[in-house]
């Protein structure tokens, strides 16, 4: 047998799937002289406007030599079967944990250390303050009706943390055998199997709310307990080793529902908090864990017609029922280079959602739901922010710009909003155009009150967007602030054992910890520290 590999194979937007013949054709050999052939990666290629394919990575085995050769050939080479499963990861420090392990956190990283570990044998409670994700979102539509806020049921806090009311982008910036594990393991859950190799996978929140379900049957048929309405308010470490957890039952709604906190002994706490736990962050520096301030970005939502996005990106006539509705990905630096400006988390078809975390407080995200036929495309743009000299300055100065903008907004979530050309103009708008931001919009001019440092990177970005998406400026809508891009502070920990550096028996995963940001890495940090726990 050969083996052998194509690199972008390229496959008509309506044969999506059908890469056999394609393969086929291109090499100049029967179908059926193709054997094990394997999808590695596929993608949309649309750097040719108004005809874009499929462009496939794939695997296979032929009896002969292959024929062909020249342009046809391009892209095909010798090649070995590289996928490997996450048994063959190299421990590098295996992690010495006792038999039962409390994690706090549903979110991503929580459920998958949860999950993985009861895999192993191990006995998991699983700790989340905010509720299952039924409930959550009634929550969650009873807020933007009441505007009354929830500090432990909302759009960042419940069963699947921050990522479950998302885009429910599966993307990461590079796969290992752990995040193939998580997209697998979703696979497992119902999640179509393209997630796998699809490049930019995406399933949207109503299909994440579904695998939630799932995740929390696996967990439960595995022996795991999961305490929703609990909190974590505080922890006891004794001669360097965490020793007790203090929790308290909330049912989210009144403070009579409130229960007097109690104390659990504990031996391995697994901390899955997400970036947004600023109580945990305020507790651990108390008690002596090692933390650290990092760079993190801050920035806008803005908001474009999808169809503008779709015309730049895609070209003139193509069909979006085969493309999905289209994405950008934008960067360029700012201020003489010294900073830049950049998209993040890009939501096409999507909708805008408030998602701050605290009471008074207002920080914008965005949402879609798996088919992202929605009339506008949403996505971050944001500009670094270099690590605090102070612990918690990158905070502090996240927490003072949500509050200016909720004040801004006039105290009752509505955002506060300009369009891209009134804000390269410094004056506020006579009028706003529509927006999907649920809790209404305030005209206001976001050089009085954002960040100017912030503003002027924005600024220099659009320019440079506008070039690249002509129409960015003219029919661009912004809405302030996106402040939760990834976290300030850094729970600092052995990159090998994920234990803190300064506190045994205490784990920090995800997006909370400042390794790992995104539902699928911070998914496989979950993971990761299970493959590597062995019982005591
Ligand atoms: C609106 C939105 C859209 C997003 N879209 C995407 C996307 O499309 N793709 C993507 O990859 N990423 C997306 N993200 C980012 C992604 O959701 C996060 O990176 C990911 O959820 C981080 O996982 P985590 O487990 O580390 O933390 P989280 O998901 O933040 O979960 C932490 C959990 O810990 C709980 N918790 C915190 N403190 C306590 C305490 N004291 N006691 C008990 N429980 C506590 C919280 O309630 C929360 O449920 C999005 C985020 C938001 C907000």
């Amino acid at each position: 047998m050969f083996t052998y590999r194509f690199r972008e194979l390229p496959v008509a937007l309506n044969k999506k799937g059908e890469v056999r013949a394609a393969l086929a054709k291109q090499i100049r050999v029967h179908p059926e002289e193709i054997f094990n052939l394997e999808v590695e990666r596929f993608s949309l290629d649309s750097r040719r406007k108004g005809d874009p394919h499929w462009s496939y990575n794939v695997v296979f085995d032929l009896a002969k030599p292959v024929r062909a050769s020249g342009n046809e050939a391009r892209g095909l080479i010798e090649a070995k079967r590289e996928r490997k499963g996450i048994e063959s990861e190299p421990l590098k420090d295996s992690v010495q944990m006792p038999s039962h392990v409390d994690i706090v956190g549903a979110g991503p990283s929580g459920l998958w250390a949860a999950l993985h570990l009861l895999r192993k044998g191990f006995s998991v409670d699983l700790y989340e303050q905010g509720k299952n994700v039924e409930e959550r979102f009634r929550d969650i539509r009873r807020f933007i009706v009441d505007r009354k806020f929830n500090a432990h049921s909302n759009v960042l806090f419940g069963e699947g943390g921050a990522g479950a009311f998302s885009d429910g982008k599966l993307n990461t910036r590079s796969r290992n055998a752990f995040s193939e594990a998580v997209l697998k393991d979703m696979v497992g859950f119902g999640i179509d199997e393209s997630v796998v190799t699809f490049a930019k996978p995406h399933i949207g929140t109503d299909r994440l709310v579904l695998m939630l379900r799932e995740v929390r049957a696996e967990i439960a048929k595995l022996g795991g307990r999961i305490h929703f309405n609990t909190v974590l308010e505080d922890i006891e470490i004794k001669d360097g080793r965490i020793c007790a957890i203090q929790l308290r039952n909330v049912s989210g709604h009144e403070a009579r529902d409130v229960s007097l906190p109690f104390w659990k002994p504990c031996e391995a706490l697994v901390l899955a908090v997400g970036h947004s736990a600023r109580s945990v962050y305020t507790l651990l520096h108390a008690r002596g864990v090692a933390l650290e301030s990092k760079a993190f970005a801050m920035g806008v939502r803005v908001e474009h017609p999808q169809m503008l996005i779709n015309l730049r990106q895609l070209g003139k006539g193509v069909d979006t029922r085969l493309t999905g509705a289209a994405e950008y990905f934008l960067a360029t630096p700012t201020l003489g280079k010294t900073s830049s400006a950049y998209s993040f988390c890009m939501c096409p078809g999507g909708i805008l959602v408030p998602c701050a975390s605290e009471p008074g407080t207002l920080a914008t995200n965005g949402m879609s739901y798996s088919r992202r036929n929605g009339p506008f495309a949403n996505g971050a743009i944001a500009v670094p922010i270099a690590a605090s000299e102070k612990l918690f300055g990158g905070l502090e100065l996240q927490r003072q710009i949500e509050s200016d903008a909720y004040r801004v907004g006039g105290n009752n979530y509505a955002a506060p909003a300009q369009t891209i050309k009134s804000f390269l103009a410094h004056k506020e708008d006579a009028a706003l155009p529509k927006s999907t931001y649920p809790c209404g919009l305030v005209q206001s001019n976001l050089w009085d009150w954002m960040d100017k440092t912030i503003c002027k990177s924005l600024a220099e970005g659009f320019q440079n967007f506008d070039r690249k998406i002509p129409g960015f400026i003219d029919e661009g809508l912004i809405v302030a602030p996106e402040t939760r891009t990834s976290s300030p502070i850094r729970i600092t920990r052995n990159n090998d054992t994920l234990e803190s550096v300064n506190t045994r028996g205490l784990y920090v995963l995800g997006e909370g910890a400042g390794y790992a940001g995104g539902i699928v890495t911070s998914a496989a940090d979950g993971a990761r520290l299970a493959h590597h726990a062995k019982k005591a």
